[in-house]
């Protein structure tokens, strides 16, 4: 069976609210069903390894932000040609907003995004904060918890994760959450959103395998405690 490379990018400059928890997720589920994996941690300068599966950031501060701006910049033509190349990404906050063309902090610091997705951001100084929810196509609803100054805004080809109620998600104002194109999905939920969203955590490991053109089924696994952990989070919105 192929060994599935998950690439942990920043761990420790952009991991607040439990999002390394996605990469354990991700790994346990493999572990479980007793299929290879290694993890591979990627900081400012390490090079992105080239056999990549699932490459996996989280939500940072915009001071993280800024100390890692310069070196995910210069990664942009790579990692816009691993996501041409179908390269499966889970963005969370931070890294989502940087995937995207450009995050302007509500101070005013332009921070270069890397032109993945096709959004863009501008912080301002209310915050969106609070367990939230986000119904998508793909994979159901997905759970989690958002905490962020940006206002994120869809542009013609980034298309939204899925839909959220309003005061929430990418901007407060239009229902999207978040944002998809190919196998690089981008979203606000903390949490670790994997944690309340088994099915999403399925279907990224899907992708990978597809990509890969490995077509074995995923055994089931018992998923009562994460969609209690769900339903917990949706009846405490703040
Ligand atoms: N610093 C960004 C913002 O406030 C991202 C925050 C986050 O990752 N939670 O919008």
């Amino acid at each position: 069976m192929k060994t599935l490379t998950l690439v942990h990018l920043y761990p420790r400059e952009m991991n607040i609210y439990g999002d390394t928890g996605n990469v354990l997720v991700l790994r346990r589920r493999l572990q479980w069903r007793g299929l290879p994996v290694t993890v591979t941690p990627v900081s400012v300068g390490d090079p992105l390894p080239h056999d990549t599966d699932i490459l996996l950031g989280g939500g940072g501060q915009d001071a993280a932000q800024g100390e890692i701006g310069a070196d995910f910049a210069g990664r942009g033509a790579q990692l816009r040609a691993m996501a041409d190349d179908g390269v499966v990404m889970l963005a969370i906050c931070g890294t989502f907003q940087m995937l995207g063309h450009e995050f302007v902090t509500h101070e005013g610091r332009h921070l270069a995004g890397v032109g993945v997705l096709d959004v863009v951001t501008h912080g301002q100084p209310e915050r969106l904060i609070g367990n939230n929810w986000v119904d998508t196509p793909q994979a159901g609803r997905l759970v989690g918890y958002e905490n962020h100054s940006g206002l994120t805004t869809l542009g013609p080809d980034a298309a939204a994760l899925g839909r959220t109620q309003t005061g929430r998600g990418n901007n407060g104002k239009d229902g999207t959450e978040g944002a998809v194109r190919d196998n690089v999905l981008g979203t606000y939920l903390h949490g670790p959103v994997l944690a309340k969203s088994p099915r999403l955590a399925d279907d990224l490991l899907r992708r990978a395998y597809d990509r890969a053109g490995v077509t074995s089924e995923l055994e089931p696994i018992d998923d009562a405690l994460p969609e209690l952990a769900a339903k917990v989070a949706v009846g405490r919105p703040r």
